[in-house]
């Protein structure tokens, strides 16, 4: 494997996870964003949980890339945008609307977009951001819904294939994550016994597949896979989640970790940070505390929590 190697999410298309046949007859319309009439809430399947906690990381065991962060008991706060200092911090940016979203690639050190034959791509390398956009030089990246990301190791070392995106086995999912998730362990042991497989060290490729095994075994969209998938997640998130089959949808969640959507002229941009998203609009929407979004290109954002009930949001004007 070369050192810079994309991951094109449809070469594992092939591999479709050996998830159990749908239980339920709740279908509900696809690509749709609105709530279900009836929903089932989804009982942890463990009480073998860790307690929650803030998004307050050790850094990982043993690591001695020069990505490794300093360890520090603080939060921290990430920076994006045309920020140069500090490359060396996590983050997360989307994009839906009628640009090209490869342009997110400057603050990322990996990238998925959907392209116009509706395949996701996803592209991500060991290194600093500038790596990555010498990598994605001629690649065919164009797409208008995309999310990026710069990742602070905490589970998995840092090297090409722990970095973010992930995506799930059936090829479908593609999501970003900034924070810990405590509870991983059992949540991949229940996956491997359904079949699933993983490639990376990361607590995040847990969570795609968690919420792949949700959206497939309940047979519901992905907004609704990601709030029933939530509630049995204990941990630290801020997380962006595409779909290939779905490219005018994005869904967003956060707890413990900022968050934030841009709300331009026919496009949203979300961010884990106002400075990636100021330059381009001044609307932005703070996620509260476990809300869920979905974006789509033809609606107003809809804000849920994860029992399922719709929440107001204030739209803010950022100076
Ligand atoms: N825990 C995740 C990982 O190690 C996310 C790290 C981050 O916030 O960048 O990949």
């Amino acid at each position: 494997r070369s050192k810079w190697e994309a991951f094109p999410i449809n070469r594992a298309a092939a591999d479709k996870p050996q998830t159990t046949k749908p239980q339920t007859t709740n279908q509900l319309p696809q690509n749709s964003c609105r709530k279900p009439q009836t929903t089932k809430h989804l009982a942890p399947t463990t009480n073998n949980q860790l307690p929650p906690t803030n998004d307050q990381r050790q850094p990982p065991q043993q690591q001695t890339n020069h990505q490794t962060p300093k360890p520090t008991t603080q939060p921290r706060t990430p920076k994006l945008g045309k920020t140069k200092k500090n490359i060396k911090m996590c983050g997360i940016v989307g994009y839906i609307g009628t640009k090209d979203a490869s342009n997110t690639e400057h603050d990322s050190a990996g990238l998925a977009t959907i392209n116009q034959a509706n395949q996701l791509a996803v592209y991500k390398t060991k290194g600093k951001v500038a790596d990555l956009a010498r990598y994605l030089q001629g690649k065919d990246t164009a797409g208008t819904i995309g999310i990026a990301h710069t990742r602070w190791a905490t589970h998995g070392e840092p090297s090409d294939v722990n970095a973010h995106p992930h995506y799930s086995q059936s090829g479908q999912l593609a999501l970003i994550h900034n924070g810990i998730i405590e509870n991983y362990p059992v949540l991949k042991e229940t996956l491997l016994r359904e079949g699933y497989t993983f490639q990376s060290d990361t607590d995040t490729e847990v969570l795609v597949q968690w919420i792949e095994y949700m959206r497939t075994t309940r047979n519901t969209d992905l907004f609704h896979a990601v709030q029933l998938a939530l509630t049995q997640v204990v941990g630290a998130y801020a997380i962006a989640v595409i779909q290939q089959d779905d490219p005018d949808t994005m869904v967003a969640a956060r707890k413990s970790s900022p968050l934030l959507i841009g709300i331009g002229e026919g496009e949203y941009f979300l961010a884990s940070d106002a400075s990636p998203v100021i330059e381009y609009t001044k609307k932005v929407v703070y996620l509260n505390d476990q809300e869920v979004v979905c974006l789509r290109r033809d609606r107003e954002p809809e804000f849920y929590n994860l029992q399922q009930v719709e929440k107001d949001h204030r739209i803010i004007e950022l100076e």
